[in-house]
């Protein structure tokens, strides 16, 4: 188990780094991973979007899902409505099968990574809690424009093999979270692609994020789940009261999270 791990391991590894060679814009965006290649977005056309019930009990196990009492709302936001991000619970879910449209941006971008400010400061004491422990965080990339995006996941199709290859590991404009201002690429300013996982720093987030209101957005294994491979260098800040619901190390994905799987 342990060497088919490694083994797939370095063979995306890979696979990443050979979409790393393609140069990127000045914040060196990430391929935003996607293993469900041709998973079609849908925004789902029925009820409204209501606010649900409010967050989990803090005793919810982290493979319990939070909103098991009221079901999600369906996504039912279409052309001008989706300048407006699907939530749930309030919290706001950009992927694969909840898009939005250009028009949406981060409410208030701040700082250089243009993130919300909440997100901006938690980031901020996560890199200091990592200093302390010996861990150097670097941020790869922060708030990513829908047009940056466009950009980014054009250029990616062209440098797989295939265009379906290209949609396991990228995110078509409208569907990455970096669009949120709410996530950011982390790593150790060296070891990109999943050997990042294996580096202090991943090691450090995985284990430490919660704490500090980030998740770890692409778990291993819940690609079908999340529309996205594992990324460990992919962080969603999602504020300590629905983060606390993850544990150390957790591979609870959002989705499972929120009742959405
Ligand atoms: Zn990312």
């Amino acid at each position: 188990m342990r060497i088919r791990l490694a083994a797939w391991l370095v063979s995306t590894a890979v696979l990443l780094s050979g979409c790393q060679a393609a140069p990127s814009p000045s914040t060196v965006p990430d391929e935003q991973a996607s293993l469900t290649p041709s998973a079609t977005p849908t925004a789902s056309p029925a009820t409204p979007p209501p606010s649900p019930s409010p967050s989990p009990s803090p005793s919810a196990t982290p493979s319990a899902s939070p909103s098991a009492s009221a079901a999600p709302p369906k996504d039912t936001r279409k052309n001008a409505a989706l300048a407006t991000p699907y939530r749930v619970n309030g919290v706001i879910v950009v992927s694969k099968k909840h898009a939005v449209n250009a028009r949406y941006t981060p409410a208030k971008p701040t700082g250089p990574y243009s993130l919300e400010p909440e997100v901006a400061k938690a980031l901020a004491r996560l890199t200091a809690a990592a200093r302390a422990d010996g861990v150097r965080l670097v941020v790869r990339s922060g708030y990513r424009s829908y047009a940056t995006q466009a950009a980014i996941f054009k250029r990616q199709v062209a440098s797989y093999p295939s265009e379906a290859m290209a949609r396991r590991y990228n995110a078509e404009a409208g569907r990455s979270e970096h669009q949120t201002g709410l996530a950011v690429d982390l790593w150790d300013g060296v070891t990109w692609g999943l050997g990042m996982a294996r580096t202090k720093a991943g090691v450090w987030l995985w284990r430490h994020a919660p704490e500090y209101g980030f998740i770890l957005r692409y778990p291993q294994g819940k690609e079908k789940i999340t529309g996205y491979a594992f990324e460990p260098w992919h962080f969603r800040y999602l504020g300590k009261a629905h983060s606390s619901h993850f544990k150390a190390n957790s591979t609870l994905s959002l989705e499972e999270y929120l009742g959405l799987a």
